[in-house]
């Protein structure tokens, strides 16, 4: 990995993440859910830059309102910072400047983002030339999304999420995401989740022991198909996730109704992703969407993992 220490300071762009498949099985010893998921990483992303500096600090600029986010030694990328500083023995610290366009508890991974960002960013500034299963550790300490973050494209996580093995995908997939203007915490929808499987014990199958996922999801990313794809998107966590937040029904009704082959929510929400077919119906929806006032952003996917931008 290059040093690139200028006053520029050092780049790296990570993407956000849609789940386009995931079952959710039953609670872990370590109380974490055992998950099947197909991650698809996408061009909503965020820019990290880190410049060299004596104590640890972070600062935000972009699109997503962050004057509620803490700057703190509480911020995912402040944690990675010292996670990587701690496992390297470096005595010094970053200053870190996020330019931030995943919304902040959207169901994206954007705080993953930007610890997977940060934990390139410092690696190339600090000239520690960790390994990429180094990086990868530190990564999964840090939280279940963190290790997709890194390596991006396409991928299947299972155990929380973090157990990747990387999943074959052709062609590009347009979306078209409504990014809502509150957040939603993953632990409460994990837990609205638990509430109505104990309800309806007796009417649902238990949660599976080991959940997989669909052959036909796998299908539909390695032939390229939209369409495929459109009937095979799944997600646990979206009945439990409109339960807690009912106005989201409106939202995949008013795309499904505009073009969309099919929407989901992305993780645990309250993000909408709408699988277009091509670009132009994209933009179609995305106007329809912001007619209804919404905030609706395109994208694409697969994109690469977390990597250094040279200026
Ligand atoms: P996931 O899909 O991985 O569950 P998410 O996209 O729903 O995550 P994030 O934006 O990654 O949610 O952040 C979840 C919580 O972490 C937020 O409530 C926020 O307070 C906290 N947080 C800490 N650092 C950050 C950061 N750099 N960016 C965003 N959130 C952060």
């Amino acid at each position: 990995m290059t040093i690139a220490a200028t006053s520029q300071g050092v780049r790296a762009r990570a993407p956000g993440k849609i789940n386009v498949f995931l079952k959710v099985g039953q609670v872990m010893e370590d109380g974490y859910h055992d998950v099947a998921t197909a991650y698809q990483a996408v061009s909503l992303t965020e820019d990290v830059r880190a410049y060299p500096a004596d104590d640890f600090s972070v600062a935000f600029t972009g699109t997503i309102d962050t004057s509620d986010l803490a700057t703190d030694g509480s911020n995912l990328a402040i944690k990675a910072a010292r996670a990587l500083a701690r496992s390297a023995g470096y005595r010094g610290g970053v200053h870190l400047e996020i330019d931030k366009h995943v919304p902040i508890a959207g169901g994206m991974g954007g705080g993953s983002a930007d610890a997977a960002a940060t934990l390139l960013a410092c690696d190339a500034l600090w000239g520690l030339e960790a390994s990429k299963e180094e990086l990868l550790a530190l990564a999964a300490k840090l939280g279940a999304d963190v290790p997709f973050a890194l390596v991006g494209g396409t991928a299947i996580g299972t155990g929380r999420g973090d157990q990747l093995s990387p999943a074959l995908a052709k062609g590009a997939f347009h979306w078209v995401l409504a990014l809502a203007e509150f957040g939603m915490s993953t632990p409460d929808v994990y837990r609205e989740l638990d509430r109505h499987r104990d309800r309806h014990a007796q009417d649902i199958f238990p949660a599976q022991h080991q959940p997989t996922v669909d052959a036909n999801v796998l299908h539909a990313l390695r032939a390229g198909d939209p369409l495929m794809l459109a009937e095979s998107l799944h997600n646990d966590l979206q009945a439990p996730a409109l339960h807690l937040a009912p106005g989201l029904g409106k939202v995949l009704q008013l795309g499904e109704r505009n073009g969309a082959l099919a929407g989901l929510l992305s993780g645990s929400g309250p993000t909408v992703a709408f699988l277009v077919p091509d670009a132009d119906s994209g933009m179609e929806l995305q106007v329809a969407l912001s007619a209804s006032r919404l905030t609706a952003v395109r994208a694409t996917g697969p994109v690469h993992g977390a990597r250094l931008i040279h200026d």
